[in-house]
């Protein structure tokens, strides 16, 4: 999970802002319990890579949902090989004809090293008003969500008026080879869907306690890596032949530092720009709107270009617009006195749901000149920017204001990857909004001392049950 994060810009905070506390949960207290319960559950069953599994997670789960009134038929729990399997649990609707709605967390974890966290990683600690552990929030608070609700559902014997389906999946956290890749190649069918809302990524922001903004990824940036690489037949250092693999390749990366892509903008970020200028202070705000103007179709006005060149000083608002490739790794020669027979740099570039692989690699091979060779080592996945349903967008509108009042919801496209990427590109939209509240760099995701704030887990919880029944027919 990603927090959706404005805040990477200094989010713009009147001097006059009263710090509030978010608002009671309206979570019934036996749903609670739950949440807590089921929480401890997951973050207590270890899923890293190293050492854990998440069939451990997936079965125990699937105790739970029997117990709850699914039946073995209604829950798969499938996968590549026996330590990560996936689960799918399908909640059946009436028959509507229409495709399901698709529920996405992953159970996976990224590592977590004992000796560096203050206690146990593995051990769900409630402390001052958090819950702390791996995977509090990244996505084991997802995790939570989606069970505690595919439990409440069954009780309160609710039949939505198409089938809701639920997936767990594997592997997010490294390649997502035995997670979402595998189900899309193996098992599409138990997972197909008209749509999905993931609970990773997106998030509420807290700014002095209040909510700020209601995030919602709907596009990601796509992740390709190159190997330049200058070859040479060397010879003796003392004697310096006019070509060299060094200063080639060095040469090439030169030119690929100031190279810019062209901006553009698609449907999300254009929405994001609007949606969040109100948050910015005045000149951010008046140059996000020129820019979502200016940039709608056609050639931009010259105050429109003005305002994108200022905006694209700032990293995050570089990376918002354009395609970026980036030096990241670094090789070549073999002896102090002998002239280089290769020089090689890794160059890992972050597309634009927009642009095509095959432009982005000829413009880098262009950049890099004849000396220098170019090679994919990782190839891009292409992700469509999912569009901004008119249903979706308006009932999270009404929801945010119930929960999270004061704050807008902002649709962005997420600057890393995820499962979404893999389902938007196998041609199911998907939007990622956890609901989960927190300030700007909270929760630590990946990091030491995760942790999730507990009436963030509650609020979340209710959330999504009042989110998937609206969509569902109540
Ligand atoms: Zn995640």
């Amino acid at each position: 999970m990603r927090r959706f994060l404005l805040s990477c810009v200094p989010l713009f905070v009147a001097a006059t802002a009263v710090a509030q506390s978010v608002p009671n949960t309206t979570l019934p207290a036996g749903y609670q319990r739950l949440a807590r319960e089921v929480l401890t559950e997951a973050v207590n069953t270890n899923t890293s890579a190293s050492v854990g599994s998440t069939t451990v997670l997936a079965n125990k789960f699937r105790r739970r949902l029997l117990a709850a009134g699914y039946t073995p038929a209604d829950i798969h729990i499938v996968g590549p090989d026996a330590k990560n399997q996936n689960l799918v649990v399908r909640l059946r609707g009436r028959t509507t004809g229409r495709k399901p709605i698709l529920l996405a967390a992953h159970l996976d974890v990224v590592e977590a090293k004992r000796a560096d966290w203050s206690t146990d990683p593995f051990v769900l600690r409630a402390e001052n008003g958090f819950f702390i552990g791996r995977g509090a929030a990244d996505d084991k608070s997802g995790v939570a969500t989606l069970v505690t609700n595919l439990i409440r559902w069954k009780r309160d014997k609710w039949t939505p008026e198409r089938d809701v389906i639920a997936y767990f999946s594997a592997d997010e956290e490294s390649d997502a080879t035995k997670g979402v890749r595998w189900m899309l190649a193996h098992a599409r069918n138990l997972i197909d869907a008209e749509y999905c809302l993931n609970t990773d990524g997106g998030g509420v922001d807290l700014v002095n306690g209040r909510p700020r903004s209601f995030g919602v990824e709907a596009s990601e940036k796509v992740y390709v890596t190159f190997r330049l690489e200058a070859i040479n037949p060397g010879g003796h250092s003392s004697r310096p032949r006019r070509d060299n693999a060094i200063y080639e390749l060095a040469h090439a990366l030169e030119r690929l530092e100031s190279y810019a892509f062209p901006a553009q903008l698609n449907e999300v970020t254009r929405a994001q720009l609007e949606r969040s200028a109100a948050l910015q202070s005045p000149d951010t705000a008046a140059d996000m709107r020129l820019v979502a103007q200016g940039y709608a179709g056609g050639v931009p006005s010259a105050d429109a270009q003005a305002a994108m060149t200022r905006l694209s000083r700032d990293s995050w608002f570089n990376a918002l617009f354009r395609t970026t490739c980036v030096a990241t790794m670094l090789d070549g020669g073999h002896a102090e006195n002998a002239l280089p027979q290769r020089a090689g740099a890794v160059v890992n570039c972050r597309m634009l749901p927009n642009d095509t692989p095959a432009e982005v690699e000829q413009t880098v091979r262009r950049i890099a000149g004849s000396a220098v060779t170019v090679t994919v080592i990782y190839p891009p996945v292409s992700s469509e920017t999912s569009p901004l349903r008119s249903d979706l967008m308006a009932l999270l509108d009404r929801l945010s204001a119930r929960y999270f009042p004061g704050a807008p919801v902002i649709p962005s496209m997420a600057l890393g990857a995820s499962d979404g990427l893999f389902l938007r590109n196998a041609g199911i939209p998907t939007y990622s909004l956890s609901a989960m509240a927190g300030a700007d760099g909270e929760s630590n995701e990946h990091g030491l001392n995760e942790k999730l704030r507990e009436s963030s887990l509650y609020d979340g919880v209710a959330f999504w049950n009042d989110l998937v029944r609206e969509l569902s027919g109540h």
